[in-house]
């Protein structure tokens, strides 16, 4: 909680905030030095920021990594990642159950600069290693997925990254490196979106990439070159982020897994979506490459699409919106707005059922949240 601060002279407490885009020189040499860089230091805030480093270096720490790099948004950290490492012929393997806008980013731009994509099944091992081409150089995934929690092994694909000469990059946002450190298990990248349990409370967004050696300094080659770095504004707000971290998730989980167990016991729901629960077909992996089971759950209420949006249009505490990992509880049906533009086939195929519901459980009274839900 305290890595990175580098306090000034000035002894403040809380991390100092510092809002400016440039940084002067004592003397035409030293500008020389900084730029030609034989001589560490600030220069311009889209290279350098001293209160994002405060956040890189912490969050570097929690991830047990060797550097970080800060990003304006989630899908800032991702595009770094594809920009700083991968080129025309190469070929990208992701898991087909990943955020909507990742897809979207694969599909419709690396496509377009000559980048081969295939999409696996998150946990079939042998559907990744079947995946393989000799130009394959980046795995990318999220464990667990969203809204329906599978899980795969980060060691076993780190193995089969290995033996191919491959990067694996592992999305850790809805588990936080209080959680799961995929760096730990063999991973060579986590990326963050901040926006989700990072902040925890709404209010920015930002992303981070989180690993070691040349790659990084790849990225944030990309990152400085191209821009989309994160404003100290952000970068203080994830740190009071950061702060309450394991407190929130911990608790945010624990409500849960108490939802997960009410919902299981309810005649109308027909199943129940949650790593923490006995049925869930991966629960021994996730007790054993988690510290926790998440703040996320799903469930399937019988009655189809109509029974879903009752649910939902009977709460009253749930936020409706699809956004994630805030200390305020949300609800939402996947089918009909994060993956409404599947097919009806695609859907199928990748279980979003139209009585399926989602919810990322907060910080409210897990026995109003209860009562909130009725079906
Ligand atoms: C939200 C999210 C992103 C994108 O992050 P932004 O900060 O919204 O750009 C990426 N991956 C996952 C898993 C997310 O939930």
């Amino acid at each position: 909680m305290r890595a990175g601060q580098h306090r000034s002279s000035e002894g403040e407490q809380s991390e100092a905030l510092f809002l400016t885009s440039s940084f002067t020189f004592k003397s035409a040499a030293e500008a020389a030095a900084r730029f030609a860089g034989s001589e560490a230091g600030n220069i311009y805030s889209r290279f350098t920021n001293p209160t994002v480093r405060t956040f890189e270096e912490r969050l570097a720490a929690l991830e047990g990594g060797e550097r970080c790099v800060a990003t304006s948004s989630g899908m800032a950290a991702i595009l770094a990642v594809c920009m700083g490492l991968l080129k025309q012929g190469d070929h990208l393997i992701s898991s087909r159950s990943i955020f909507g806008t990742t897809t979207l980013l694969f599909t419709n731009f690396l496509q377009k600069f000559g980048v081969e994509i295939s999409f696996v099944p998150l946990a079939d091992t042998a559907a990744w290693e079947a995946a393989m081409r000799p130009n394959t150089r980046l795995l990318f995934l999220e464990t667990p997925s969203n809204p329906l929690l599978e899980i795969v092994s980060i060691a076993a694909l780190a193995e089969i990254a290995k033996r191919h000469q491959a990067i694996l990059a592992v999305d850790n946002c809805l588990l936080t490196p209080v959680l799961q450190r995929p760096l730990d298990l063999g991973a060579d990248l986590v990326i963050h979106s901040a926006t989700k349990f990072i902040d925890g409370q709404g209010r920015a967004l930002g992303g981070a990439v989180i690993g070691g050696g040349e790659m990084m300094e790849k990225i944030y080659a990309f990152l400085r070159n191209a821009g989309p770095t994160m404003s100290a504004f952000n970068a203080w707000i994830f740190l009071k982020g950061l702060e309450t971290l394991k407190l929130r998730i911990e608790k945010q989980s624990q409500q849960a897994m108490a939802i997960a167990q009410w919902l299981t016991a309810q005649p109308e729901v027909n199943r129940v979506h949650y790593p923490g629960l006995a049925s869930h077909p991966q629960h021994a992996l996730a007790r054993q490459q988690q510290q926790g089971f998440g703040a996320l759950l799903a469930f399937e209420v019988e009655g189809g699409q109509q029974a879903a949006w009752q649910l939902i249009d009977n709460t009253r505490i749930f936020s409706i919106t699809a956004n994630l990992g805030d200390t305020k509880s949300t609800i939402t049906h996947p089918a009909t707005t994060t993956h409404g533009r599947l097919t009806p086939q695609q859907k199928q195929a990748s279980g979003i059922a139209d009585g399926l519901v989602r919810l990322s459980v907060g910080l409210e009274s897990v026995e109003d949240l209860i009562h909130d839900l009725r079906f």
